[in-house]
């Protein structure tokens, strides 16, 4: 069932956001920082930024039980109508699950969404680029849009060339927008790996990948 309290919930984000930036600011909604898209002939209105915020809020909710910190929202005409958030790699489970990415829960939940749903006009926000799996979900699905904050050099399958592909993804014109608030991602991530408990992914390239990046201030925002 959609839960509108979402969109209070990003406009609250976007201005606290906004007050971090400069506490002296009387900001309000009106100022938040907005970006114009253009996705497939359909312009709308959206801060990223703030939707991001909500996928964040996730990814660290389940970090705190020691899950993979990655977190999902997709939001249709400036709603979220579905979320998600990983699950499934916590240390006390015996084997971890390579299902339950925070992007297939999310496509789940948007499958009973109570709201009428035009695949096309979703935007599908994620902390970490999409994994191969995840991204195949979300071209069968029909999304129109993905954004999302973190590069995953070791999974992240995005970057797959769709020409290649059979008509069935070669089609797609799903558009990608890459680095929304890539920094709070990535502490995130840093901070996953310096816990000694959490055992998913350690000693892997991501790993390594996450600790050069956090190293590397300038390059962030
Ligand atoms: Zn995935």
């Amino acid at each position: 069932m959609l839960d509108c309290s979402y969109i209070k919930d990003a406009i609250r984000y976007s201005i606290r956001q906004k007050k971090q930036a400069n506490p002296d600011s009387g900001c309000n909604i009106k100022q938040a920082p907005k970006e114009r898209c253009r996705c497939k002939g359909m312009q709308y209105t959206m801060n990223h930024e703030a939707f991001m915020g909500l996928a964040l809020d996730q990814a660290a909710a389940v970090a705190a039980r020691g899950e993979f910190p990655v977190g999902c929202v997709i939001v249709q005409d400036g709603q979220v109508v579905a979320r998600g958030a990983r699950f499934g790699t916590s240390p006390d489970r015996s084997m971890v699950s390579e299902v339950d990415h925070a992007e297939i829960r999310a496509l789940r939940n948007l499958e009973i969404c109570q709201q009428a749903v035009v695949p096309q006009n979703c935007t599908l926000f994620c902390t970490m680029e999409p994994c191969l799996m995840c991204f195949g979900a979300i071209l069968l699905a029909g999304l129109g849009t993905i954004v999302y904050a973190f590069e995953d050099p070791m999974g992240g399958g995005t970057s797959c060339d769709l020409r290649f592909l059979p008509p069935l993804y070669r089609d797609s014109r799903v558009q990608v927008i890459r680095g929304i608030c890539r920094q709070k991602s990535l502490d995130l991530f840093y901070n996953f790996f310096n816990k000694e408990a959490n055992r998913y992914w350690k000693n892997s390239f991501l790993e390594a990948y996450v600790r050069k990046q956090h190293q590397m201030p300038g390059k962030n925002k």
